[in-house]
């Protein structure tokens, strides 16, 4: 069993990248990726760990894309097996981060406004490794008790639409999809249902004109998607030769429903074999491209 899409600390997952392998281990799986969402800083680590747990490990990053999206719907793509020495990559995830820090002052400048306690600094201190993000705010809310939950506080001040909300710099689609292939990674369609098209056939649409942006394919394997709908995929990969991949979005205690390897409700059982189809995609697209 393998695991294409997880989460560390330096996004917003619970465990940091050796964790991560030693559960992996502790589960039998054979392969895992590292996709945290819009920065690569756990990769190198990540890569170097591998060996010692005997787990082929797959460099990756999520990639928030801006994008208009029906029904509140949202769209990520991965990149697989990028090279996080990638120069351009760099800069543009650099360029993210520093733009997230800038959203994050905002977010507390509002909050000031709203008569809530909360510092800049307890809120770097809360995120330590990882980037900033409301999550790590909606926390310090919480212990300080400014609201009862995690969800209250997006409920009453981070959520689209509430008080302390701000919209975050994100890439769009070309550009999403431009830098994953400048960095010799695969852009794979992350959870593709979750664009939340009110039918199969306008989320098909979509993820024929990513291809015409050099979109490679889109994860099959992801809990919760309806079997119909995983149908269709794979129908699509076969008509147009996308790569296929897939995994639980494992984030650790900070989604404690989803289990690595297994996903949500234990849906999950993704063979080996796809790492290797993978590996063949991306020698084949370098290849022909003869970059
Ligand atoms: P950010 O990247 O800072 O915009 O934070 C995004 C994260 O916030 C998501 O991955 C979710 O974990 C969480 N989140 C976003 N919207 C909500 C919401 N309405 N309720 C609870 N959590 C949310
Ligand atoms: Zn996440
Ligand atoms: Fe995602
Ligand atoms: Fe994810």
């Amino acid at each position: 069993m393998i695991d294409l899409h997880m989460h560390s600390n330096y996004s917003d997952g619970s465990m940091n990248p050796e964790q991560l392998l030693e559960e992996a281990q502790s589960l039998g799986l054979t392969a895992i990726a590292l996709t945290d969402h819009d920065t690569i800083d756990g990769v190198p680590e990540f890569m170097q760990l591998g060996e010692k747990y005997q787990i082929t490990t797959v460099p990756g990053v999520e990639i928030s894309v801006d994008t208009k999206m029906p029904n509140n719907g949202h769209m990520h793509i991965l990149g697989l097996f990028i090279d996080p020495h990638a120069t351009g990559l760099k800069d543009t995830l650099n360029y993210l981060l520093t733009q997230r820090n800038l959203r994050a002052e905002k977010i507390i400048r509002k909050l000031n406004e709203l008569n809530v306690d909360i510092t800049m600094e307890e809120l770097l201190a809360e995120a330590g490794e990882g980037a900033i993000g409301r999550p790590h705010v909606a926390r310090i809310l919480v212990r300080k008790g400014a609201a009862s939950s995690i969800q209250e506080a997006f409920d009453i001040y981070l959520a689209k639409g509430k008080p302390a909300y701000m919209d975050k710099v994100k890439l769009g689609e070309a550009d999403a999809i431009k830098m994953i292939r400048d960095a010799r990674g695969l852009a794979v369609l992350a959870h593709p249902h979750l664009m939340n098209y009110d039918t199969f056939d306008e989320a098909r649409q979509k993820i024929l004109e990513l291809r015409e942006l050099g979109l490679d394919g889109f994860e099959v394997y992801y809990s919760g998607m309806p079997a119909e709908y995983t149908q269709n995929l794979l129908t699509l990969s076969r008509e147009y030769d996308f790569v296929i991949s897939g995994g639980s979005d494992y984030h650790g205690l900070n989604k404690d429903d989803v289990r690595m390897g297994t996903g949500k409700n234990s849906d999950l059982n993704i063979p080996d074999e796809f790492v290797k189809q993978l590996k063949e995609a991306k020698r084949k697209k370098f290849e022909t491209l003869n970059v």
